[in-house]
């Protein structure tokens, strides 16, 4: 523990504040806000998304990383209400465009799906249809949404197979998923969710599969498609490279609960959550190639039986009493600048 610590000791948030008041921002384009998502099986309640609260503004690319198991695809489904059973949302609210997600019917939510918000899954397969070929797939959601006829949409499905970077796409639009390497299934995944330029793209690790050239041209084409029609995008992944090149704000998510919230210079040039501060430790920095590097000990607690208080706290280096009994919520700790750490700036 720092010096500075001793002598000014933990802070609680300010009373009265509720985070969600603090971050959700009436003009966002999303406003997720003190979401909730359980799954009950026969060993406990799996709590996954454990009290999310973040934002994204209309054309903002905003990254959700953490660790393996610390719930970004359980967050990124429950927006598109795609929780099935023994999953649940128990409590919170969803606004898209002023909207709750959460209060649609279910044709509400299919007439927006695929047309006004998107989802690229982390595994490409689950989402494409074996016995339908990609020319099919691809234009599906322009014939749903926007009544087109069969043959202009397997012409519009060619230029987005090509707009994808997938080669000689007259050739390969009668293809079968099954004949399409994992890259270029997951192009043509990308094809299907950009087809009618949605206003929000949920991509959930969309190039963890994939050689680091297609990486680099799939993140080019996202980043281009958000300059170009203003689409906004929720970037999953586990990898801070990736963040610190595409993304304009960043949401760290721990074991069900978002940590840290801010935009990406910030965040990179001064993290305030020990396990922001730990996860970017994580990252060699290329300048310094015998640089050491220095992995969090022990593991995500598993979500069905997570510790009192802070959930970071058994794997955490400024650890002290309290934080096994209050939960810190999210408090602004600089402009725009969101930690839920008793400490303020842990040294
Ligand atoms: P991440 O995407 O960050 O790797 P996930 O969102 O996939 O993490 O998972 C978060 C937690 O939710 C994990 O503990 C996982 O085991 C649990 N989980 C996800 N789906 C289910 C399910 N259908 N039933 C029970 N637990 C689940
Ligand atoms: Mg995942």
């Amino acid at each position: 523990m720092s010096q500075e610590q001793q002598e000014h000791g933990p802070r609680s948030a300010p009373a009265g504040v509720e985070e969600h008041e603090l971050i959700a921002r009436e003009d966002a384009l999303l406003s997720v806000e003190n979401l909730h998502t359980r799954f009950d099986t026969e060993t406990g309640t799996v709590r996954a998304a454990d009290g999310v609260s973040f934002g994204i503004d209309e054309g903002e690319i905003v990254g959700l990383v953490g660790e393996s198991g610390s719930g970004k695809s359980v967050t990124s489904l429950s927006l598109m209400r795609l929780i099935q059973d023994p999953g649940y949302i128990p409590q919170g609210s969803i606004n898209f465009d002023g909207e709750d997600l959460l209060e649609k019917s279910e044709e509400e939510m299919r007439q927006l799906r695929g047309d006004r918000i998107s989802m690229v899954f982390q595994e490409p397969m689950s989402a494409l249809n074996p016995v339908y070929d990609i020319g099919w797939q691809v234009g599906e959601p322009l014939r749903v949404h926007e009544d087109m006829k069969m043959a202009a949409s397997r012409q519009r499905s060619v230029e987005l197979m090509r707009q994808v970077g997938i080669p000689s796409p007259e050739d390969r639009v009668e293809d079968y998923p099954h004949q399409f390497s994992g890259g270029m299934r997951q192009r043509a995944m990308i094809a299907m969710a950009l087809a009618n330029e949605p206003d929000l793209l949920i991509a959930d690790e969309p190039t963890t599969a994939l050689d680091v050239t297609i990486e680099a041209q799939i993140l080019d084409l996202i980043r281009d498609l958000n300059r170009e029609i203003g689409m906004a995008v929720l970037l999953v992944t586990h990898d801070l490279g990736v963040v610190a090149e595409v993304c304009d704000r960043v949401a760290v998510m721990y074991a069900g609960r978002i940590v840290e919230y801010a935009d990406v210079k910030s965040l990179f040039a001064d993290p305030r959550h020990p396990y922001t501060k730990g996860l970017l430790s994580c990252v060699p920095n290329p300048a310094e190639a015998d640089q050491e590097l220095e992995p969090i000990g022990g593991e995500v607690p598993n979500l069905a039986n997570t510790p009192d208080g802070c959930h970071f706290a058994p794997r955490c280096p400024y650890e002290v009493d309290e934080c096994h009994s209050v939960d810190p919520k999210l408090r602004e700790v600089d402009e725009n600048h969101y930690a839920a750490c008793i400490w303020e700036d842990p040294q």
